[in-house]
C-alpha cells in the first residue's frame, strides 16, 4: 500500500517512520520498516498502526542511514505480524517491501519449495524475493540484474524496494502498475510510493515509468528498463510545498 525509502547521510529511521505516518491516509493493516546497518539488517514488524510499530521498537537499534519502511493492506495472506512487509530471502540476506499482487506466485512458490525454499508468510511478496535469490544465487550476475531477471518471469501489478545485507551501499527499486517517486538530494535519495513524504525534503523528483527498476546510491542513480535498455531519468521539479 504504502512505501518509503531513503539512502544517503542521515538517520534513516525518523524519516522513513516520519513518511509511513504521511501516507497513512491511504489506509492499511501492518507496518514495518528495514534498516542496514554496519553489516546488519535489522527488521521490526508489525500489525496494526504506524504508532504500534513506532511502540515495538523504542530501544531497539534504530541506527542506520538506508531503510526502507512498508504500509500494508493485505491481498494474499491475513494481517497478521508474520504477514507485514520487509520480506526476507531464503538465507535472510535479502529484503523486499511490496505494493501491488505478483498473480503467478503460487505457481514461482510451488518450484521453489521443490528446490528446498522455506517460507515464513502466506504473501505474494516473500515469493519474489525468494526467487530473486534463487536467480542471483544460481547466475554470475549482480543483484541489479538477478531483480531484472526475476521480474520479467512474473505477471502482475507492483512498486517494490529491495535490499541487500552484504551491499549496504544501494537500495533496488521498481514499479509495474503501482505508483514510485524518487526524491533526489544531494549524497541522498528519497523513495516513495507518491510524492507527500518527499516534498519536505526535495522539490526534484523522478516519477519511476512503468517496467523501469533503479539502482539507487548515495551519489547516483541507474535507470533501466526492464529489456535491459538504459534510460535517462528525467528529473523534474514539484511545485508542491508543505
Ligand atoms: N500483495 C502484498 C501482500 O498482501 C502487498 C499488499 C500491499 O499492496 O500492501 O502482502
Amino acid at each position: 500500500c504504502g512505501i518509503v525509502g531513503y539512502i544517503g547521510f542521515r538517520e534513516a529511521w525518523p524519516i522513513v517512520l516520519k513518511g509511513l505516518k504521511r501516507l497513512e491516509y491511504r489506509g492499511y493493516d501492518s507496518a514495518g520498516i528495514a534498516l542496514l546497518n554496519k553489516g546488519d539488517l535489522n527488521i521490526y514488524k508489525k500489525a496494526g498502526k504506524v504508532k504500534e510499530l513506532e511502540q515495538y521498537a523504542e530501544g531497539k537499534d534504530l541506527d542506520g542511514t538506508v531503510a526502507m519502511g512498508h504500509t500494508r493492506w493485505a491481498t494474499h495472506g491475513a494481517p497478521s505480524d508474520r504477514n507485514s512487509h520487509p520480506h526476507t530471502s531464503n538465507s535472510g540476506k535479502l529484503s523486499i517491501i511490496h505494493n501491488g499482487i505478483i498473480e503467478n506466485y503460487a505457481t514461482i512458490k510451488e518450484e521453489l519449495l521443490s528446490r528446498g525454499h522455506q517460507f515464513t508468510s502466506e504473501t505474494d511478496t516473500e515469493v519474489l524475493i525468494h526467487l530473486v535469490e534463487e536467480i542471483y544465487n544460481n547466475h554470475d550476475i549482480d543483484l541489479f540484474e538477478a531483480v531484472r531477471l526475476a521480474l520479467n518471469e512474473v505477471n502482475g501489478a507492483y512498486a517494490i524496494v529491495i535490499m541487500d545485507k552484504e551491499q549496504p551501499d544501494q537500495l533496488i527499486v521498481a514499479r509495474k502498475g503501482s505508483p514510485m517517486v524518487i526524491g533526489v538530494g544531494k549524497g541522498e535519495y528519497f523513495i516513495a510510493s507518491d510524492a507527500t513524504p518527499i516534498v519536505e525534503y526535495t522539490n526534484n523528483v523522478i516519477y519511476l515509468n512503468d517496467n523501469e527498476i533503479a539502482l539507487i546510491k548515495r551519489d547516483d542513480l541507474t535507470v533501466k528498463r526492464l529489456d535491459n535498455v538504459i534510460q535517462t531519468p528525467y528529473v523534474q521539479e514539484l511545485e508542491l510545498k508543505l
